[in-house]
């Protein structure tokens, strides 16, 4: 498949009107062809149109027809896995095994998503059957399901070029919802984000769908992704990023005439508390997975552990010896863009130059080389020398006093460099949960004694974090019904909901009350024959019934 550099509205490509930029290969920082042209505000607005008049048609289809194209898609990835994974490897430097699995993650995600409509019971069908004879007065018949918003405009994030991108999984739960998608790409992979949009504009094609289902927009600045959050006919919006941009950008979401749901993932700092029981059974284990955790993907994951909080006990120092042997034995990472470098080379400079960070003598710190950041038409780092994007591990270490005084201690930096907590158990353990802000994700590293001991900490942890993890790494999100991916805001903008599992389907949906209705009227989900089979809840009892 050739790339055509063109934005993707319904089943046309947008011509070369805008402004062009390229992407750039992270490992060299050479610019990668071809060049890729900005949506103009018309793209964008036709995009919505198209999106606006494809909703009415896309959300009554059945659910098992939706179910249809997103195995489609699904299929299709796979059927182009060698060609995205090519492409996404020159657009990111992220390895071939890692790429090849994101592209079955996104494609399992699909299917799942597909499993949970043709099985239907996800609408949450409500039936209150009416009583006549109630007094004082007649009860009405009264159903209620489900149903879509409306266009859902997604932001493709940096360090997912699959499977939190263009086929990710804001785009798969928004289409298994009925709602049509306008993917804003990431501009950082360009390139993947076209091929994976060509395979889903195929499959609503093939699926005899309206074009207005799905279209993708390039840009490398703002204009295109504030249009989309301003349009008065966008009814709710996916995003995966900074804080900076989330907070922005749900910010318009929140001050248009009409406020739509902003849902977004602003990472986090996964505190991990590893207590006494632990650290002593087995402090090597935990240093080698802390180090391949927080190491993992170049630490570009929400996910990763960017605060671990120790216990005084006699093996805290061979503990944080050996992280530190592991971190200056690491090889050099590759991040993303020359932005993401710059902000970690920037976060890293800091924190080694303040004076209650310890062991800085201990252990080889090789600051990322400073390279020359090409600025790009908007003011955006995009290129690099010829050194790209390359940094070293970083590992901190400080004490719990230093850490409580500072609090950009537990702000997030985005790559490989976590920091090391000394003297953190007991009381002080829990008054820095207590202190946290919302995170993706809590860890604790113990033994049944010590989380018998640590009732309290698992209770405030509970408060901040959407996902508790016992004895394991946070990195890793699995995809299925039960995941959590999520937490209370600055982790995401609404802490109510996941972006990861078949429980995201939720965020793009509203429930509707139908009072009265004559049976024929009525979705199928709530007919009284129950066409569908679905579980659903019958004056207050679930059942999969018919009502006779
Ligand atoms: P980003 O800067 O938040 O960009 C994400 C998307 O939002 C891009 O499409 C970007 O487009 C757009 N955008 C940025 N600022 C905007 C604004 N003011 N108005 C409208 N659109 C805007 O994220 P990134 O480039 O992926 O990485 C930068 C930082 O984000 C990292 O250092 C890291 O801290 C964080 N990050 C977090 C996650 C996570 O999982 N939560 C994932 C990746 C990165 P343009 O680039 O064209 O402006």
């Amino acid at each position: 498949m050739n790339l055509l550099g063109r934005s993707i509205v319904g089943a046309s490509d947008a011509p070369l009107n805008g402004t062009v930029f390229h992407a750039f290969n992270p490992v060299d920082g050479a610019r990668l062809e071809p060049a890729f042209s900005a949506a103009t505000p018309q793209e964008s607005d036709s995009a919505v149109r198209l999106a606006a008049d494809a909703f009415s048609a896309f959300s009554r289809i059945p659910g098992r027809e939706r179910a249809v194209l997103l195995r489609s898609i699904a299929a299709g990835l796979e059927r182009n896995a060698e060609n995205l994974v090519s492409r996404a490897m020159l657009e990111t430097a992220l390895p071939k095994a890692r790429l090849e699995g994101e592209v079955l993650r996104t494609s399992n995600q699909l299917k799942l998503f597909a499993e949970v409509l043709e099985e239907g019971s996800w609408v949450g069908a409500r039936i209150d059957r009416a009583d006549p004879n109630r007094k004082p007065a007649p009860k009405p018949d009264i159903r209620s399901m489900l149903r879509p918003l409306g266009p859902v405009v997604v932001f493709g994030a940096s360090n997912f070029p699959l499977a939190f991108s263009v086929a990710g999984g804001d785009t798969a739960s928004a289409l298994a919802a009925g709602n049509p998608v306008i993917v804003k790409a990431h501009p950082a992979h360009p390139g993947v984000s076209e091929l994976a949009a060509r395979v889903i504009q195929q499959s609503v094609r093939e699926c005899g769908l309206p074009e207005g289902v799905f279209s993708l927009l390039f840009d490398n600045g703002t204009q295109a992704g504030v249009a989309l959050v301003r349009h008065s006919l966008v009814k709710a919006v996916g995003f995966t990023g900074s804080h900076a941009a989330g907070r922005a950008l749900m910010d318009i979401a929140a001050s248009r005439p009409d406020p739509i749901p902003f849902f977004g993932e602003l990472g986090s700092t996964n505190p991990v508390f590893i207590l006494p029981g632990a650290l002593r059974e087995r402090w090597e284990a935990l240093a080698s997975g802390l180090h391949g955790s927080f190491t993992l993907g170049a630490g570009q994951f929400c996910t990763k552990p960017g605060m671990v909080f120790v216990p005084e006990a006699p093996q805290a120092g061979s503990f944080a010896a050996e992280l530190r042997r592991l971190t200056s034995a690491s090889p050099q990472f590759h991040l993303l863009t020359a932005g993401i470098r710059k902000a970690y080379s920037s976060a890293t400079a800091q924190r080694a130059a303040h004076q209650g960070i310890q062991s800085k003598a201990e252990y080889t710190v090789a600051h990322p080389k400073e390279t020359q950041e090409r600025q790009n038409g908007d003011g955006h780092d995009r290129g690099n020398d010829e050194q790209g994007f390359s940094v070293q591990a970083m590992f901190f270490e400080t004490d719990i006093e230093t850490f409580l005084k500072n609090s950009d201690f537990a702000a997030e930096v985005f790559g490989p460099a976590t920091l090391l907590v000394h003297r953190a158990s007991g009381k002080a353990a829990l008054e820095i949960a207590e202190k946290l802000e919302g995170h993706l994700t809590a860890t604790i590293h113990g033994t049944e004694e010590d989380l018998k001991e640590n009732a309290a900490l698992v209770a405030a942890l509970e408060a901040k974090a959407g996902r508790l993890i016992f004895n394991g790494f946070p990195t890793g999100v699995e995809v299925c019904h039960a995941m959590v991916h999520g937490g209370p805001y600055p982790a995401t903008t609404d802490g109510r909901s996941t972006s990861v599992g078949s429980q995201a389907i939720f965020r793009f949906t509203r429930p509707v009350c139908y009072q009265g209705f004559p049976e024929q009227s009525l979705p199928p989900e709530l007919q009284d024959t129950n066409p569908l089979s679905i579980l659903r809840m019958i004056d207050g009892k679930t059942t999969r019934e018919a009502i006779k």
